[in-house]
């Protein structure tokens, strides 16, 4: 293995060491495509989300947020066509039967290679269709439950709910939704960390507009834009993220248009991150259809009934952390020392700032740092108390996670109300008064 490909390792056992993501149910032996998220990788996750919050719902006039429930009934999904068609091709070892994707080269090398090396070659059954929907039962007896599903996508939630946003909001085309909250699949090859799991989150914009051509491809060009400014916005390098148009067999087949961004991962080049759907007007005239209720739009000037076309954006929130985790990771040498930092974007650090003492041992630093902790603590939570070790050691701690910004509180602070204050990237500190750092730390975490 590449020092390059190794970097996936690097971040799955930086994340465990310091708190960011888990194995989920490890200590019970772990559950394949399963991952919980610790004390910083929740807040890590927590500001992505946020971001996408803020850009897509809050700040626009034309967008309305929403949270629609996990458990839908079967009929939803007969409607949205993933009972037919939410399906992986697979192929099985004549060896040791088990499943894998064919349509995942990776995953077909990987499984022959663990063969190879007891000199066995192995062969494929023909593919078989396996559906991905993750389905339980809800009722008190098992005769008389109901089959539902844990929604395979975010996106059905949303649509069932277009006539109860348009009643009780009352919205005039072009409008959207949007929506972040988990999506569980029964995926077969779980694999490279966060990447491809079975039970993960989205973020979403449902986008309905008149449908018009023109329009549609004004819109859509929009959203493409959109929505590669905003994964910009997370701190990437331009070289490492790109828009990738579908080819035609690859669209769903109601798709009027597909592209994705994705990213260049280190462990399997480029990858999906996000994805801009032209779905027409698929998913509302299916619903209209299979719940018998009318999910037309009536124009309040023309009288005129449609059913407007929908621009899907759609992005997968733990993609986006371990593409925030993979481009942030950095190794380099500080003061003649290696050292290993997350280059985050200071408003998606899990913490913003840490406060010290220079001396452990000297009750009127330690004092003064807390009494500092507290104060900057209440305008902005984010902030870590440390004096375990020394400063040194302090400072790698706090760049290993991502940590902006290091105060510390010395002998010159007892006599004039001034701190150091050290920027992670550069090393470099400069002293401000205690009564400017919260001001001095918001202004860099915006
Ligand atoms: P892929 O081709 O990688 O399976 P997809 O085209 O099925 O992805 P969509 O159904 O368009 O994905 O879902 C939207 C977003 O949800 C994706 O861009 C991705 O970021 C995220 N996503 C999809 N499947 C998974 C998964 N198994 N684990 C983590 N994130 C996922």
């Amino acid at each position: 293995m590449t020092e390059h490909e190794d970097i996936l390792g690097k971040i799955v056992s930086l994340a465990k060491r310091r708190g960011f993501i888990f194995q989920g149910s490890e200590i019970y032996g772990g559950l394949a495509g399963v991952y919980d998220y610790g004390p910083l990788g929740v807040e890590l996750r927590h500001n992505i989300k946020q971001h996408f919050w803020d850009t897509f719902i809050a700040m626009r006039d034309d967008v309305y947020g929403m949270s629609a429930a996990i458990l839908m009934p079967a009929r939803v999904w007969e409607a949205s066509g993933h009972t037919e068609l939410f399906t992986d091709p697979l192929v099985e070892c004549k060896i040791c039967h088990e499943r894998v994707r064919a349509d995942q080269p990776e995953a077909i090398h990987d499984h022959e290679s663990r063969h190879a090396k007891d000199k066995k070659q192995v062969s494929w059954s023909d593919p078989s269709v396996f559906n991905l929907l993750v389905g339980t039962k809800l009722g008190s007896s098992e005769k008389t439950a109901t089959p539902v599903y844990l929604r395979g996508e975010i996106t059905q939630g949303v649509h069932v709910n277009f006539k109860n946003v348009l009643d009780s909001m009352h919205p005039k085309l072009p409008f959207g939704i949007g929506q972040i909250g988990k999506a569980f699949r029964n995926e077969i090859t779980p694999r490279d960390f966060l990447f491809r799991q079975r039970e993960f989150e989205q973020m979403e914009l449902q986008y309905y507009i008149r449908p018009d051509e023109e329009e549609g491809k004004r819109q859509f060009e929009y959203w493409k834009q959109f929505s590669l400014d905003w994964f910009l916005g997370l701190g990437f390098s331009k070289e490492n993220i790109r828009l990738r148009a579908h080819e035609p067999d690859e669209r769903a087949h109601y798709a009027k248009d597909a592209w994705d961004i994705e990213y260049k991962t280190p462990f399997a080049g480029w990858k999906e991150a996000w994805g801009i759907h032209h779905r027409g007007d698929w998913d509302l005239r299916r619903h209209s259809e299979f719940s018998g209720v009318d999910l037309s739009y009536t124009d309040n000037e023309t009288g005129e009934k449609i059913i407007p076309w929908d621009i899907e954006c759609s992005g997968g929130v733990d993609r986006a952390v371990l593409f925030v985790l993979l481009e942030s990771y950095t190794e380099d040498e500080l003061g003649g020392e290696k050292r290993v930092y997350l280059k985050l974007k200071p408003k998606l650090a899990p913490i913003k700032a840490a406060v010290f003492p220079l001396l452990k041992n000297k009750p009127g630093l330690v004092a003064k740092a807390e009494s500092v902790y507290h104060d900057l603590k209440k305008q902005i939570p984010q902030v870590a108390f440390d004096d375990n070790g020394n400063i040194g050691k302090r400072y790698r701690r706090q760049d290993e996670i991502g940590t902006p910004f290091c105060v510390t509180i010395d002998f010159e602070t007892l006599e004039n109300d001034t701190a150091t204050i050290r920027e992670r990237d550069s090393g470099k500190q400069e002293r401000i008064a205690v009564s400017e750092l919260a001001g001095f730390i918001q202004k860099k975490i915006m």
